[in-house]
């Protein structure tokens, strides 16, 4: 009674009542935990595989106090979709290639087996919702490199009968038919065969990749594919200049087209600080993880814990500066303002790339949903950058492959 004579006084002196209450931080957090909690949170790119394929008794449904990907911490950030890469070093090519390609393509199903309770392998969105219907997580397959079919159009076909979903056009170095943004130009771009090998995969159904690939091949696939075009884990050249990055022009090019870009976090991608210092004292990522490799060999759990020592080592001398997670949702945040977002997910490289303070393995990424609630992202956005876009490019994919499977 008391408030409707206060909601008339009001209107009276001509104000608006307004019952409105400023809303709490802990109201926020609680709404960001049921939005993330019951989304589909869908990371296109994880290197868990060298973790299980290399290291003898990696146990998925374990905790692990190292590295960035198991099942209970999986269940603790509500990743609940990922993408498991495939990946040899891209100098391996010929037969070795699919040889060591097929191994781990099947160590990923062995694992999937393994842990059937908590797992499901998927080949479709249609298979990754039902997954997340039943509570399981949905397990896909990205070939991280051209290099692994072998330069044969045949077992690109092979690879998509055994689940594979994505396929890198390249990786750090060229592969036989596309230039890589890490190596000196050697095809132009796609050649002939390259520009085949995208159109089958158009007709597989298999999404094509161009995180890693020279600005001139994004392109030409660009221009080639009938499908939208996926960025499984780049960040934004705007932001940090970078060559595994986007520009600007890139990524509008690649949503005109319904394409997606799925952040990276790693620190050398995001912060440009930190990526000129690093480049300044170890020659920067590539470098970096070349020389390792000479250590390693195709080791590649090695390479990376030798450039993480590197890192952790440069990091604690006070020769590289601090990176928050907070640059991954500013690299987000600029994405969404270029392309909208339906066009931004996440890619985020765990397994595979030194993560920033705060993201310091897969249970931190509910996180990025309260941040961008706090930016004022609506929910409905939110859910599509957690794995609603990526899902959406899949089905288009499908659609695709299904109407020129017909023909
Ligand atoms: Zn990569």
């Amino acid at each position: 009674m008391r408030l409707m004579r206060a909601a008339l006084v009001a209107c009276s002196l001509g104000l608006v009542f307004l019952a409105v209450r400023s809303v709490t931080a802990d109201e926020i957090a609680e709404r960001a935990r049921k939005l993330h909690f019951s989304s589909i949170v869908l990371d296109t790119h994880d290197d868990t595989t060298q973790r299980f394929f290399s290291k003898a008794g990696f146990d998925m449904a374990e905790r692990h106090s190292d590295g960035h990907i198991d099942i209970p911490r999986m269940r603790d950030g509500g990743m609940n979709a990922i993408f498991f890469s495939i990946w040899i070093d891209g100098r391996i090519m010929g037969p070795p290639a699919v040889q060591k390609a097929i191994d781990q393509i099947d160590a990923v199903h062995q694992m999937v087996r393994k842990d059937a309770k908590d797992l499901a392998l998927c080949r479709t969105a249609a298979e990754v919702r039902e997954a997340h219907r039943k509570g399981k997580i949905a397990v896909l397959i990205g070939v991280e490199g051209g290099h692994m079919i072998g330069n044969d159009i045949r077992v690109l076909r092979a690879f998509g009968d055994l689940g594979v979903r994505y396929m890198t056009l390249s990786h750090f170095y060229n592969d036989e038919w596309a230039d890589s943004s890490t190596d000196k130009p050697a095809h132009n771009g796609l050649t002939d065969f390259g520009k085949e090998v995208v159109r089958e995969m158009n007709r597989q159904g298999i999404m094509v990749d161009i995180s890693h690939v020279s600005d001139k091949t994004f392109y030409d696939a660009l221009e080639v594919s009938k499908a939208p075009l996926i960025a499984s884990h780049s960040s934004c050249r705007a932001l940090c200049n970078h060559v595994r990055d986007m520009s600007d022009d890139m990524i509008k090019a690649l949503a005109a087209k319904g394409g997606v870009i799925q952040i990276n976090y790693e620190k050398s991608f995001i912060d440009q600080a930190y990526k000129d210092a690093s480049e300044k004292i170890s020659g920067g990522i590539v470098t970096a993880m070349n020389n390792a490799t000479k250590d390693c060999g195709t080791d590649q759990e090695c390479v990376e814990r030798k450039v993480r020592e590197l890192q952790q080592s440069m990091e604690a001398s006070g020769q590289l500066p601090a990176v928050s997670w907070e640059r991954i949702v500013d690299h987000i945040d600029h994405a969404v303002k270029l392309a909208g977002a339906e066009h931004v997910g996440l890619g985020s490289d765990f397994d595979g790339a030194s993560m920033p303070s705060g993201m310091e393995d897969c249970s931190k990424l509910p996180k990025i949903t309260e941040a961008l609630l706090r930016k004022g992202y609506t929910d409905d956005d939110i859910r599509k950058i957690l794995g609603g876009n990526i899902l959406r490019v899949m089905e288009s994919v499908e659609a695709v492959s299904k109407e020129m499977q017909a023909h």
